[in-house]
């Protein structure tokens, strides 16, 4: 069975939260990938954590069924907790155009980025708490005492005091965050909040940098985010594999050995990527031998595309090697309404460069219409890529790092937010120090193109360290020791 959305009748004049089906996910694959006493270590902590559960549903909620890292991660967490023997479940809360400008406005400023530059005041905040009581109305239906209630990020936090009467526990889940708490944007956004967090039993941060006061009141957990090495995503791919992907999308040309261009679904099932990504190009695609460097994001400032085509533009001989940019077509990502006007703004920049600079430079809209296709697509770049660089400005964690590195990838990235606790710096990937300086990222890149050996060094150390420390099971038994602190 695959993961599907299931859209209850609409309600004359209230949101509806969708619930999307997951299905489990074998955790025994794990065994794969651990040495073998880590590996029954944490079967047994899920399995424990599973008994003391017995009867109670542990319900995450978010506000998009996909993209982005927040949706990236719910599958796995949920579909193997389900096959440890947890009842946990996943709902999407519904909201206006007008209700997802307000939380990306939030979520900016978060960032200490002032976004559109409209207000949080008393009119946004009636706005938010109008979608936000349509959708714990089904909640509170659905929400039985002693359930576990974990909401994820700003678009969720007015639910919590809103489910309070239920006696649920109510955890939650921050993904995002800046360190300098006394940035007046930060603290506006903070403050819009506060009083929502305030009302919760726990909350859990990515990293301990990101902790406001307002939370203070109650545990504070730390649990940096995962990634499947099973998913489509992240699973091995042979490079035969990865290059008829990219043939086939239409981001290279066909290669040699005509290899199918298949992957394994999240049921294990065979996939094939059939559909072709919208590409922005001068000329022919580059052969399936030409070095590429790629960044892959959502169409957002803080990703900072225009950064890294301007430190592209920089590195003088390239020897044909091409810079690719690629992100969800526009039209998929329900939260993010920035998506189109960052995406035409680059269109513009790509359109201004250099004939010659704009002939080795492909701005590639994936298609979405399949989570899971969009995810081999993303997949086969990462591991064809000589170079993966996340020239963030800002960043939560950085979940696009994490998923170059296991893939054994030499990556260049900013020095900000979470990608500075998964990069040290010349051992397992390059950071950059000044993440808004093009010269800088020019001459990381190439120091890596002219030095072959030391970025398979930096890939071999990355993959390693995202073995050990960064794969899903880690984050489940963290979770499961969480759950075990609610009572
Ligand atoms: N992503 C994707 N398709 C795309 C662009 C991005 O699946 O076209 C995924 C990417 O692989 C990663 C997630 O979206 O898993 C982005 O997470 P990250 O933490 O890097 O940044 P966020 O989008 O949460 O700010």
């Amino acid at each position: 069975m695959e993961t599907t959305t299931r859209t209850p009748a609409p309600v004359p004049g209230g949101l509806r939260p969708v619930e999307v089906r997951v299905p489990g996910r074998p955790l025994a694959r794990f065994a794969e990938v651990l040495e073998p006493a880590g590996f029954e270590r944490c079967r047994a902590a899920l399995r424990e954590a599973a008994e003391q559960l017995r009867g109670r549903v542990v319900w995450h909620v978010n506000s998009t069924a996909r993209g982005g890292g927040v949706a990236e991660m719910m599958g796995p967490l949920i579909g193997y907790a389900r096959d440890g023997g947890a009842d946990m479940r996943w709902m999407v809360v519904q909201g206006t155009p007008g209700f997802f400008t307000v939380t990306k406005r939030i979520h900016n400023m978060l960032h200490a980025d002032s976004g559109d530059g409209g207000e949080l005041g008393p009119a946004e905040r009636a706005l938010y708490e109008g979608v936000m009581w349509d959708n714990a109305v089904e909640l509170s239906a659905l929400v039985r005492p002693r359930d576990v209630v974990v909401l994820h990020d700003p678009q969720t936090a007015g639910l919590i005091p809103l489910l309070r009467r239920r006696r649920a526990r109510l955890v939650w889940r921050c993904h995002i965050g800046y360190e300098d708490l006394r940035d007046p944007r930060v603290a506006r956004a903070w403050d819009f909040l506060a009083p929502y967090v305030r009302a919760a039993d726990a909350t859990v941060f990515s990293r301990a940098a990101y902790v406001p006061d307002c939370c203070s009141g109650a545990p504070v957990h730390i649990i940096a985010p995962s990634i499947d090495p099973f998913s489509p995503k992240n699973q091995e791919l042979s490079p035969a594999a990865a290059q008829a992907i990219l043939a086939r999308t239409g981001i290279v040309e066909g290669a040699p050995d005509d290899a199918p261009p298949v992957y394994l679904r999240e049921d294990g099932a065979p996939g094939r990527v059939d559909r072709g990504a919208d590409i922005l190009h001068v000329g022919r695609a580059p052969r399936w031998d030409t070095p590429l460097i790629v960044q892959v994001s959502r169409w957002d400032r803080l990703k900072d595309h225009l950064g890294v085509m301007a430190g592209f533009a920089r590195l003088g001989p390239i020897n044909g090697t091409r810079l690719v940019l690629a992100g969800p077509a526009v039209t998929g990502v329900a939260d993010d309404p920035e998506g189109p006007a960052v995406l035409a703004e680059l269109t513009d920049a790509w359109r201004a460069l250099p004939h010659e600079t704009r002939h080795h430079v492909q701005i590639v809209s994936l298609p979405v219409v399949d989570a899971q296709e969009n995810a081999a697509m993303v997949n086969a770049l990462q591991r064809h890529a000589t170079i993966v660089v996340q020239k963030s400005l800002k960043e939560g964690f950085g979940l696009t790092v994490t998923e170059a590195m296991w893939k054994g990838r030499p990556v260049v990235a900013s020095a900000v937010g979470g990608i500075v606790d998964q990069i040290d710096d010349g051992r397992d990937g390059v950071l950059l120090g000044d993440p808004s300086d093009p010269a800088e990222l020019a001459s990381a890149l190439r120091g890596l193109l002219d030095a072959p050996e030391r970025a398979d060094a930096l890939g071999g150390a990355a993959h390693e360290r995202v073995r050990s420390r960064m794969l899903i099971i880690r984050q489940l038994v963290e979770d499961a020791r969480l759950l075990g602190t609610l009572g």
